[in-house]
């Protein structure tokens, strides 16, 4: 909650059914990321319906009545799934991962969504689901198409890639919700491979080309409106923020000034992002977001930022 009252989502990144308890425990106001490929991960095969209905459902189990976005598998770069993704492709990172898998292996994508709503019904979690990396809308529609078919709503994307970031109004009229993945999101904005350590200064998602980006998909969610009243969230179509920047609690502060509705990070990060939050109104968010997003520099933006933030210093953050 925002010092003038505004509502800010702050949720929880999970990879199962521990990291769903620890959320719980934190006090998250539910899940924004609940990685699943951890299920896949070191497998040989991938798991059955049976098995994967039973892990999301022990999941949900620990969240009852909450959010849990459910992200689809997202595998290959950085995360290979040797029965999914392809060994020798020369750019692993702008090869045929995340949703693009489901392209010739469709059924692995199905199999899936069928076992996350299977496992919704059998709890009272309220499972968002979204699928990674996505470029063009007649994706999006394609995914929203399946999740449709399954009775799985809301249905959304991440917002992990430029493309889609520009393209953010039409995305969003066809989906339900966004959450802008900012790891991948900076990754591919400024062409640096999130795991070089010789690029780290440029996977910064303090990088204003990148906040621009996050604005843009913020303004598309305007653009697309929304029904006020869909899934109790906002009269625009909700954007949250899943990626290491929602956890970092001066550029949480940006994000909400940009339009962002809910934040996702470890619990670990909760406490001192909530309490930065609470001592500032929408429109000193605004203000702060229009500087950063203004700045010559990342290291111009954190220092402007900082500046009307002293909190921060207060806090040794
Ligand atoms: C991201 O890209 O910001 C994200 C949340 O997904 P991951 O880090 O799992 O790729
Ligand atoms: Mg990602």
């Amino acid at each position: 909650m925002l010092a003038d009252g505004t509502r800010v989502q702050l949720l929880a990144n999970i990879g199962g059914a521990k990291d769903a308890e620890k959320a719980a425990a934190a006090n998250a106001d539910g899940v924004g990321l609940f990685r699943t490929e951890f299920l896949f991960l070191d497998r040989e095969d991938e798991p059955g319906v049976e098995e994967q209905t039973a892990a999301y459902a022990e999941t949900f189990a620990h969240l009852p009545g909450k959010k849990v976005v459910v992200r689809t598998i997202d595998a290959g770069a950085d995360k290979p799934l040797p029965f999914l993704t392809n060994a020798d492709e020369p750019n692993p990172a702008l090869g045929v991962r995340a949703y693009r898998t489901s392209w010739e292996k469709r059924s692995v994508l199905t199999n899936q969504l069928d076992a996350i709503a299977a496992a919704a019904a059998q709890s009272e979690a309220k499972p968002w689901v979204m699928a990674p990396m996505i470029a063009t809308v007649p994706e999006t529609e394609d995914f929203v198409a399946l999740c449709r078919e399954r009775g799985l709503e809301p249905a959304g994307i991440m917002v992990e890639t430029p493309a889609a970031a520009i393209t953010a109004d039409r995305h969003l009229t066809a989906c339900d919700f966004a959450s802008i993945g900012t790891n991948d999101l900076t990754q591919y904005t400024m062409a640096a491979d999130r795991q070089l350590g010789s690029l780290a200064h440029l996977n910064n998602p303090w990088q204003p080309s990148v906040l621009s980006l996050v604005k843009a998909t913020c303004d598309g969610a305007r653009t697309a409106g929304g029904d006020p009243d869909a899934f109790g969230e906002s009269a625009n179509k909700p954007v949250g923020v899943c990626g290491e920047a929602a956890g970092d609690p001066g550029l949480a502060v940006v994000l909400v000034g940009l339009g962002v509705n809910s934040l996702s990070m470890t619990p670990r990060s909760l406490p001192a992002v909530a309490k930065v939050l609470s001592t500032v109104t929408l429109e000193q968010a605004q203000q702060l977001a229009r500087k950063a997003v203004a700045a010559r520099t990342a290291e111009d933006a954190v220092s402007a930022v900082r500046a009307d933030l002293p909190i921060l210093g207060e806090l040794g953050l």
